[in-house]
Order: structure tokens, then sequence, then C-alpha cells
């Protein structure tokens, strides 16, 4: 896979404090960001989020998931830490795209949960790559890594591409009504480490 190249750069006032914005730009002309605060260069192991796009969470604020909220919460703790990075993936869906997931939504208005309807799909319950996460955090000059994650995959899939995640930093968001059984699947199909009956989790 072609790395993808630092593009773009500026300073990003926000309503949650002010990053430093970089886009990158990958072999196949997705534009991923990095959203980083204080100095991450210093070699001590570094906070980081990787978060995939979700547009239906992260723009519209959907209760299908809890994707908006964990955004959030990232970038508020990122600033509270004043030192880190959010990573912002263009891979919606989990990879599979905004129509195939909206397709996986409508089938489970009609009882599927969220992994059985990306297989009637015939769609992968989740294709993200975290090569591209980890070559952009080699740009920034991190190899370290304290990750903010429920998500036992993207520990693996950075430590797979070179980063060594040295510690595993929960985050937890509350349920609604509407993204109750969503998280009980991720917790129970995809394995992510949530308490019980809690609910927190990332997609
Ligand atoms: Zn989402």
């Amino acid at each position: 896979m072609e790395s993808p190249q630092r593009v773009a750069e500026t300073r990003l006032p926000t309503s949650h404090g002010v990053f430093r914005m970089l886009v990158y730009r990958d072999g196949e002309g997705l534009e991923h960001v990095a959203l980083t605060v204080g100095d991450v260069t210093d070699g001590a192991p570094v906070l980081v989020r990787v978060h995939s796009e979700c547009l239906t969470g992260d723009v519209f604020g959907s209760h299908r998931c809890d994707c908006g909220e964990q955004l959030d919460r990232s970038l508020d703790y990122l600033q509270q830490q004043g030192r880190g990075v959010l990573l912002y993936l263009r891979q919606e869906g989990r990879g599979i795209g905004l129509a195939n997931k909206i397709r996986a939504y409508a089938l489970q208005d009609v009882g599927y949960d969220t992994v059985e309807a990306n297989l009637a799909l015939g769609l992968p319950v989740d294709c993200r790559d975290y090569g591209v996460a980890a070559a952009m955090l080699r740009d920034l000059g991190i190899a370290r890594v304290r990750l903010l994650t429920n998500n036992p995959d993207k520990i693996a899939g950075l430590e797979r591409n070179g980063i060594a995640v040295v510690e595993r930093i929960p985050l937890q968001t509350l349920p609604h009504p509407a993204n109750r059984r969503y998280l009980q699947v991720k917790q129970q199909k995809l394995g992510h480490l949530l308490p019980p009956l809690a609910t927190g989790t990332e997609g």
C-alpha cells in the first residue's frame, strides 16, 4: 500500500479547543485527518484516538450508534490532557461505505443485528484497515501510543502495522434506547471490551 502523503495543515479552533489539523491523501485518493494537541513528537507515548468516519453519527447525531458521542468525548479528553492525536479515517460504515451501511440499517429494522445484516448483504463485518493510521502516526513521529478504545481489533491492527500500544484507555458512552441492541451485539459478537450492562462502544 502506498503511504498516505501529508498534503495540507493549519490551526483549527473548535468548540472543543484549538487543534492542529493535518490532511493526508492515501493511494486511493481518500483524504484522512489528524487533529493534534500539544507536542506529540517528544518521544513519550502519545494519547491517540483512531476514529472511523460515521456520517450519520458524527454529523447528524444518529442514535443508531454512539460514534458522534465518542468523537466529542475524545476531542474533549485530548484537550483536557493537553497532548494527543485524533485520527479521522475515511472508512465509513467500518469500511463498507455509506450506502451499504444504510442498507444494513434497513435490514436491522426488520430484525437482523449489525453483524447478520452485513452478512446478508454479502459484505464483511469489518473491513477497516489500520495501515493508513499507522503510517500517519509514523509521519507525525509517533511510535508508541496510549490508545483510547474499547476495540481489541484496533490495538491488534496498529501493532500489526508497527505501532506499539503501551496502554489502553477505555471510552464509555451512555446507551440510548435506539442503540442498546447494537451495543450488545458489538460486545457479544465483536469482542468489544465493555463492562457488563454497560455500553459504550464504537463503530
Ligand atoms: Zn456510527
